[in-house]
């Protein structure tokens, strides 16, 4: 199913309603008292019994469901084309629930190119949990396939990758995986469900940082997993977790990433835009060695990712000409722009990756990431060729 056309809401026997329209209104399945229109947030920890000991809603106790999260998981399914959602309390708890659900002494494989918290809590937990942990260059086809000659449980792909904003052939991948026995999961993050549906493309499951594009105001953590299909064996291992070991998100915390939902394609449109135009103008400074987009014809997936993606996104991450001190001067030149970690939200923020990373980091040293918000895009412009100009 495509993102795009989805299924058809509970009143429009006509035609289905398209994903902007469903960011908004979900599946109409949370209808509300007295109603309100907007969403409220039903915060009791606990939900009542009958004299017979019968409950009366699905709910128990919030740990386990509750009606927020209950009504984020149906719109991050929905909008990712998936079967079921489950929420965590940040991006990182959801992976750590797929690290958690694998057999013993398993075989994983990364992505070289991945968020480093990814990286580190499989190096960290997963070889002490006796997983034997690998890298491969998913975005080099021969390594992938030498890789998934040999049978192994779970392969982990971004796409495009964060910080060097790498291309993935996600189907091409999924098939792989799918040979070698894997369970193929793709981080979504950067792409956003409105940017890609990896679930379309073979991924067995999703992962969608919240925190970032999807939440959108740099307030809130909050981590989603999307199954293709529910009946999946470690599917009910997350969820079996998702329970036991309560890494989840608040009502809160589920309500403000449902208000991010419904703001996240005009937002995502502004900063992709904009993220685009000013890769375009960056690519022709003399003070940058190469900007990493995807958007750019020069960019090695651009073709891959044109194919596969229905955005670029709204990150993107420079070279500056120099080296390490070019860019560390660089970035403490910048006025408009927040020196702060993250990406996805209102405000455009730059990071000197390498150097937040530190031990163990592959990210060159003059990498400057590079997250687009919502100001204007000539101030954006401005205030970084500003810091770039060598005087
Ligand atoms: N995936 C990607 C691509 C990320 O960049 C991040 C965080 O930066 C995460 C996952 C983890 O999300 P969280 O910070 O909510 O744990």
């Amino acid at each position: 199913m495509n993102s795009e056309t989805g299924p058809t809401g509970p009143e429009s026997e006509v035609r289905p309603w398209r994903s902007r329209t469903r960011l908004i209104h979900g599946d109409g399945h949370a209808a509300e008292p007295h109603g309100a229109v907007a969403a409220g947030i039903p915060l009791s920890t606990t939900f009542l019994r009958d004299e017979r000991g019968e409950l009366r809603s699905p709910f128990v106790y919030a740990r386990t469901n509750n009606p927020a999260r209950a009504d984020l998981e149906r719109r991050l399914a929905e909008i990712s084309a998936g079967t079921e959602a489950a929420a965590f309390a940040s991006g990182l708890a959801a992976a750590n629930a797929v690290l958690q659900s694998l057999d013993a002494a398993s075989r994983v494989l990364l992505g070289r190119d991945l968020y480093f918290g990814v990286k580190q809590l499989f190096r960290v937990a997963g070889t002490r949990a006796g997983h034997r942990i690998e890298e491969v260059d998913w975005s080099d086809s021969a390594a992938a396939k030498t890789a998934l000659a040999k049978p192994a449980a779970l392969v982990w792909a971004e796409s495009p990758s964060n910080p060097e904003l790498k291309i993935v052939d996600l189907a091409q991948l999924a098939t792989l995986a799918r040979g070698a026995g894997a369970i193929f999961v793709v981080d979504n993050t950067l792409a956003t469900p409105l940017g890609q549906a990896p679930l379309a493309l073979g991924a067995d499951l999703v992962l969608e940082a919240c925190t970032k594009a999807i939440g959108g105001h740099s307030d809130v953590t909050v981590g989603g997993l999307i199954v293709r299909d529910q009946s999946l064996p470690l599917w009910a291992r997350v969820r079996e977790l998702q329970n036991l070991a309560g890494a989840v998100p608040s009502p809160f915390d589920c309500w403000l990433v449902i208000r991010g939902l419904s703001t996240l394609a005009v937002r995502q449109r502004e900063a992709v835009e904009s993220a685009l135009d000013l890769a375009t103008q960056l690519a022709r400074n003399p003070a940058v060695e190469r900007v990493l987009y995807p958007g750019l014809p020069s960019h090695p997936g651009h073709a891959i990712a044109a194919r596969q993606m229905t955005h670029f996104g709204s990150l993107l991450s420079i070279l500056v000409r120099g080296g390490e001190s070019a860019a560390a001067r660089v970035i403490a030149r910048v006025r408009l722009w927040s020196r702060a970690t993250s990406f996805g939200g209102v405000h455009s923020l730059i990071e000197h990756r390498y150097l937040v990373e530190g031990v163990g980091s592959r990210t060159p040293p003059n990498l400057l990431r590079l997250s687009v918000g919502l100001e204007d895009p000539r101030d954006l412009r401005e205030d970084l060729e500003a810091a770039l100009r060598s005087d």
